[in-house]
């Protein structure tokens, strides 16, 4: 997968270049934030966030999900490692924005996120990393530290010769009493990883 465009990124956070990759099934580009820090074709352990375009979260600051304290945190952390984001365009675990607005009427009906979805007739989660690894291997890294608390992120890249997750850093930001049964159930259901407590 190459970029089909790359630009400077100045943020709040730090700078940072933007690369817009192409999308088959999206309109939108999938993007990856690099670093200004990041070094193309390093040997050292690469901090990576893998995160999945959420507009309510990412745009909107939801208390519903961990996602834009997730973003923010990853964004402040990349920055000060030389690490890279990846953006990818799969809003609400792939369902995209209207069925998971609809998904979210569910959860105040009492089903959790994962019932949600599979009652509005889409998998429990739709995503795939697949793109990611392709940028990742575009921008030539080796070694990643992975910053999440989903076991599912790290399996993406069990079979994945050129890549090796090397370490995984827990992302534990966000909690908001709107958001105790959201991540209770990525607990439960998916195995996410919350430090001590899990
Ligand atoms: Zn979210």
């Amino acid at each position: 997968m190459k970029p089909i465009v790359e630009s400077r990124l100045p943020t709040k956070y730090g700078g940072f270049k933007i690369l817009a990759f192409e999308a088959d099934v999206e309109q939108m580009p999938h993007l990856a934030l690099v670093s200004d820090k990041f070094i193309k074709g390093t040997e050292k352990i690469v901090h990576v966030r893998v995160h999945s375009e959420c507009m309510t979260g990412d745009v909107f600051s939801s208390s519903r999900c961990d996602c834009g304290e997730q973003l923010a945190s990853s964004m402040m952390h990349l920055q000060k490692e030389g690490g890279i984001l990846i953006y990818l365009r799969q809003e609400g675990r792939g369902i995209g924005l209207v069925e998971k607005l609809k998904a979210y009427n569910l959860q105040d009906a009492g089903q959790d996120t994962f019932e949600a979805n599979v009652n509005l007739g889409h998998p429990e989660d739709g995503r795939s990393f697949v793109p990611a690894i392709e940028i990742l291997k575009y921008l030539n890294v080796k070694s990643i530290n992975l910053l999440t608390n989903n076991p599912d992120k790290v399996r993406a890249f069990d079979d994945v010769d050129d890549i090796n997750v090397i370490d995984r850093m827990p992302l534990e930001v966000g909690l908001d009493p709107e958001n105790k049964d959201y991540l209770e159930a990525k607990r439960l259901v998916k195995g996410h990883l919350f430090g001590a407590k899990s």
